[in-house]
């Protein structure tokens, strides 16, 4: 039987973890356990293209785990948004309705049955794993991977790297095209937030998004920009710098006052096009990532991707990280493929 390690329990390595044990694989995860997450994370299927199949696989998937989903209405105000794309919205299964809404003062696209939060913590804290800091050595011109787990050497038959932003930095003797970025968001309060607390707000035209904290009609919710930082996933060593401030202001013109109760950052993974990204790296080395700011919408899908090529030598070229096998470098974008600018 193969003995498979995933490094990194994120939400990729979590899903991959369960697949690949379904079947019998004798598989490990190893996490450091470096990353901070929000309780819930959004999943909505508001995206375009084939990103909205990943999605769908994602939420198939999230059920089938008995991952908790809560289901909230989505008001999205401005923004590119054409016919076609509403039209794909309704085939996932959309309820789209435009129109003017009384409590936000403003016309937006009104969907119901396409976005939830998702208990992210819950995948991640029911996956077991070998707490420990992973390295990726590849020898012999792609020959041979090691894993080292605390400095320590060991041979698996077959490597998934799966660790978000520190994928790229943590494999030594392969280049792996993604580089990271810092991404934050506010936790805040205020006496008539209820209805904050039960709606996810996509704002186009102000440039914020809110969504629940609990969405159990408590005065608190989530608002960020989604904006990405440049920036190497090491909060030890640098303070990144966000414009709290600014977002602020944004927030307070559409929502009204509100107090700032804490900041939470944490650090996402690009690729040159913002769009995730699987495959083969060396000889039983293997990768799963790119997940940008989308990765609870998308990352059980690309995960069930690398589970099939493993599995059936199936491809889905769009995603294949061989895409960027001519980008020598490049710059990360701001706006993500979720956004709809
Ligand atoms: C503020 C913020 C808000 C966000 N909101 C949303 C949202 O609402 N919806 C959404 O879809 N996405 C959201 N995202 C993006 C989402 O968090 C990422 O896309 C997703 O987490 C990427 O999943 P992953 O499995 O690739 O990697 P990660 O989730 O980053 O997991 C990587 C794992 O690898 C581990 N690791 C790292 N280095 C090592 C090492 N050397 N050895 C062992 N383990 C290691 C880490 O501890 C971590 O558990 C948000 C991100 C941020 C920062």
């Amino acid at each position: 039987m193969l003995k498979t390690v995933i490094i990194g329990g994120g939400i990729v390595g979590s899903v991959l973890y369960r697949l690949l044990k379904e079947t019998g694989d004798e598989v490990i995860v190893v996490d450091n356990r470096s990353k901070a997450y929000f309780q819930t994370l959004i999943l909505s299927l508001l995206l375009k293209g084939k990103d909205i199949e990943l999605a769908k696989e994602s939420l198939r998937l999230y059920r089938r785990f008995n991952i908790p989903l809560y289901p909230f209405t989505s008001y999205t105000i401005g923004g590119k948004i054409d016919e076609k794309t509403i039209e794909e919205w309704k085939e996932a299964g959309a309820e789209i309705e435009e129109k003017y809404v009384d409590w936000l003062n403003v016309s937006a696209i009104v969907s119901n049955n396409s976005d939830w939060l998702v208990h992210v913590s819950k995948l991640i804290r029911s996956t077991p794993f070998i707490k420990g800091n992973a390295k990726v050595i590849v020898k012999d011109e792609g020959k041979k991977t090691v894993v080292t787990i605390d400095n320590k050497e060991y041979n698996f038959d077959r490597v998934i790297l799966a660790a978000g932003p520190w994928n790229s930095y943590i494999a030594e003797g392969i280049r792996i095209p993604t580089k990271s970025y810092y991404c934050w968001a506010l936790l805040v309060y205020n006496n008539k937030g209820k209805i904050y607390d039960k709606a996810i707000i996509y704002d186009y035209e102000l440039r914020f998004y809110s969504r629940p904290f609990l969405g159990i009609g408590l005065p608190f919710w989530v608002v960020g920009d989604g904006k990405a930082i440049p920036s190497e996933p090491d909060p030890k060593k640098r303070i990144v710098p966000c414009d709290e401030k600014l977002l602020i202001e944004r927030v307070r013109k559409r929502l009204g006052k509100f107090t700032k109760l804490y900041r939470r950052g944490s650090y996402c993974e690009a690729t040159p096009d913002m769009r995730p990204a699987y495959g083969i790296l060396a000889d039983n080395l293997y990768y799963a990532g790119g997940l940008n700011g989308y990765g609870a919408e998308v990352g059980p899908g690309l995960a069930m991707l690398l589970f099939r090529l493993l599995k059936e030598n199936y491809e889905e070229k769009e995603y294949l990280l061989s895409r960027f096998k001519d980008v020598k470098d490049f710059e990360i974008q701001d706006l993500e493929p979720h956004e709809l600018l």
